[in-house]
């Protein structure tokens, strides 16, 4: 049976991802021998229904990656560097505009409102408010973090997805709407090991764990990792319950 989604990481780190820049941890030196422990910033690829979709933009060399005309839109969580940094080499292009749904924060990154180039940046993601795209439905959650954040929920032919990151802990009533409707696979910001006080930005491996159990997505992914949290992984490794993995680069799950 052919999926209706699928979904690739092209990104799974967070901004001390391994490997961090002059780090001797395990998890850093890891990263430096064997390509598959790399992590890019944040960046996923969504095809549903032969519509490609990219969310998030961290990953460095999307330009490469995606030949004009190969993106039909972007769906942008928030305007921290570590998510928009891929679509400043693309800007200047040529060849179609491209829809970027992305919350309505005034300040966005740098000067990318003011010099969009190929960018089309009038689609704002409002909080709760459903839309369509080419028949698939979006639906943008607020998120808790230190910038305006959504993340996303997509809906196609009875399948459900949820992409959240940036985030700490969970709004009530973003809680309440993913556990009404089950998601067949959830993408989950999970930053650091655990922690004794939640971290008020992202979540820590005990936080992301609460969010699995109370949400019970049949699939978890975790993503958003630091080297720290790598590490922690490397000297638990039976740390994660059945349905809950760690996301690497370069992965692809469909559902
Ligand atoms: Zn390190
Ligand atoms: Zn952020
Ligand atoms: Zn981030």
């Amino acid at each position: 049976m052919i999926s209706d989604m699928a979904f690739s990481f092209l990104g799974t780190g967070s901004v001390k991802a391994a490997p961090v820049y002059g780090c001797d941890c395990i998890a850093c030196q890891r990263a430096l021998s064997n390509q598959t422990y790399r992590r890019q910033a944040a960046c996923g690829v969504l095809e549903v229904n032969g519509v490609r979709f990219l969310i998030d933009a961290g990953y460095l060399g999307l330009e490469e990656k995606f030949p004009p005309g190969s993106l039909d839109a972007v769906l942008l969580t928030h305007f921290h560097m570590d998510h928009v940094q891929g679509l400043f080499p693309i800007r200047w292009g040529m060849g179609e505009s491209i829809p970027v749904f992305s919350p309505d924060d005034p300040h966005g990154c740098d000067d990318l409102f003011k010099y969009p180039g190929i960018f089309d940046f009038s689609k704002k993601s409002l909080p709760f408010e459903p839309f369509h795209f080419k028949g698939i439905k979006i639906t943008p959650v607020p998120l808790v973090h230190s910038k305006l954040t959504m993340g996303y929920i997509v809906e196609f032919n009875g399948k459900r997805l949820a992409y959240l990151c940036d985030s700490g802990v969970l709004r009530r009533d973003v809680e309440v709407l993913l556990k009404e409707h089950p998601l067949d696979l959830l993408i989950l910001d999970c930053d650091q090991p655990p922690q004794e006080k939640a971290p008020r930005n992202h979540n820590d491996l005990t936080r992301a764990l609460d969010v699995y159990k109370s949400i019970q997505p049949k699939q978890l992914l975790l993503t958003h990792i630091s080297h720290h949290l790598d590490e922690y992984f490397i000297t638990h490794p039976d740390c994660l319950p059945d349905g809950v993995a760690i996301g690497l680069d370069s992965q692809t799950w469909t559902i």
